[in-house]
C-alpha cells in the first residue's frame, strides 16, 4: 500500500530515467520503501484516465443539454395549451358580452340579472 505523499518527478542522471518518487521516499523519512515509479509507466495511465475521463464529462453535458431540451419542450408545450385556454376564455368572453349587449338593446328585464 502507497503512503498517499504526493509524488514528485526526478531525473537519475545515471540511468538518463525520469521517474516519480514520493515525498517520503525523497526526503529519504524512512516512512515509505516504495521505488520510483518509471515516468512513462505512470503518465501512459493517468493520460488513459483523463480521456476515460474527459469521454464520460462529454457523455454527461450532453445528457445535461438533453434534459434542459426536454424540460424546455415540455414548458414549451405547456405555454401552448394555457395560450390556447386563454383564447378560449377570450372568445367565451366575446359571446357572453355580445349577447350581453343585445339583451340591452331588446331592452330585455334579463340585461340587469346578466350582469
Ligand atoms: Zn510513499
Amino acid at each position: 500500500m502507497a503512503c498517499q505523499a504526493p509524488l514528485y518527478p526526478t531525473w537519475d542522471h545515471k540511468t538518463e530515467n525520469r521517474t516519480y518518487l514520493c515525498g517520503n521516499s525523497r526526503q529519504s523519512s524512512g516512512q515509505c520503501r516504495r521505488r520510483p515509479i518509471p515516468a512513462e509507466l505512470l503518465e501512459t495511465h493517468v493520460l488513459n484516465h483523463l480521456s476515460t475521463f474527459v469521454g464520460s464529462v462529454e457523455a454527461w453535458i450532453g445528457d445535461v443539454l438533453g434534459e434542459r431540451k426536454t424540460e424546455a419542450l415540455a414548458r414549451r408545450t405547456a405555454l401552448d395549451a394555457s395560450k390556447a385556454a386563454l383564447a378560449a376564455l377570450d372568445r367565451q368572453r366575446d359571446k357572453l358580452y355580445a349577447e350581453y349587449e343585445r339583451l340591452i338593446a331588446e331592452d330585455s328585464p334579463l340585461a340587469t340579472l346578466a350582469r
